[in-house]
């Protein structure tokens, strides 16, 4: 993945990190400078909300985006809805987009924490999330669905929510629904470098051609559905 300065090549882009202004330990604004500074094109802070208003976070996170104006580095500023009742996601995830949310993701249920039963079905069904993070033990048919529903599937650099990447690997393939590889940091040092993401991805199982789709094909395709609505 080398490239002359003039062409740097294939860069990251993540799709899940938190600031302080949840449990993250830094500002938005240094998540997304250290990002830079490890050559990735984005990264999206989504920090965790519930049912509360959105709108404070989400206009501060843009405050700091704006600091990008004009940069080749895309600052995405998103939410990661989490333990929301289920039957709550959808009118949920749809009030975060409407307070300025570029990118929806739901926290799914990963088998290191409980997390509401039925979440991952709602998050797949509700057409306003991107992104099902840590799905833990993905139901094959919400696999199918996530598919059908152009929802896109986390593998998670994250201590733990990782312990299932294999099973989400391969029922994903199965389905034919999309992957990324998100770090899901809460912190600058847990930003995960491009050599470091195409390991997980291949630990995951994920041959060489799934793997370019994973950190290549499909962040660049959300990326621009973002940009573009
Ligand atoms: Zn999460
Ligand atoms: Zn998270």
């Amino acid at each position: 993945m080398g490239g002359s300065p003039r062409d740097p090549g294939p860069r990251r882009i993540d799709f899940h990190s938190h600031s302080y202004l949840t449990d993250g330990t830094t500002s938005a604004t240094d998540m997304w400078f250290e990002a830079e500074v490890l050559q990735h094109r984005a990264l999206a802070l989504t920090d965790h909300v519930g049912l509360e208003d959105p709108r404070p976070l989400l206009d501060q996170l843009r405050r700091e985006a704006s600091g990008w104006d004009g940069s080749p580095f895309v600052p995405i500023v998103g939410v990661e809805l989490t333990k929301v009742p289920a039957r709550r996601i959808a009118d949920t995830a749809r009030a975060c987009r409407k307070a300025g949310a570029e990118i929806v993701i739901v926290h799914g249920e990963t088998t290191v924490e409980n997390v509401p039963a039925g979440t991952n079905h709602a998050a797949i069904d509700s057409g306003s999330v991107d992104v099902l993070a840590h799905p833990g033990l993905l139901d094959p048919r919400d696999a199918e669905l996530a598919k059908d529903h152009d929802v896109v599937l986390e593998i998670s650099a994250r201590v733990g929510h990782s312990l299932t990447n294999g099973h989400v690997a391969r029922v994903a393939i199965e389905a034919g629904a999309e992957l990324v590889v998100d770090s899901d940091a809460h912190g600058p040092e847990q930003l995960v470098p491009l050599e470091q993401a195409l390991r997980i991805a291949r630990g995951a199982g994920l041959a060489d051609d799934r793997v370019e789709r994973a950190l290549f094909t499909t962040p660049a395709a959300l990326v621009r559905r973002l940009r573009g609505r």
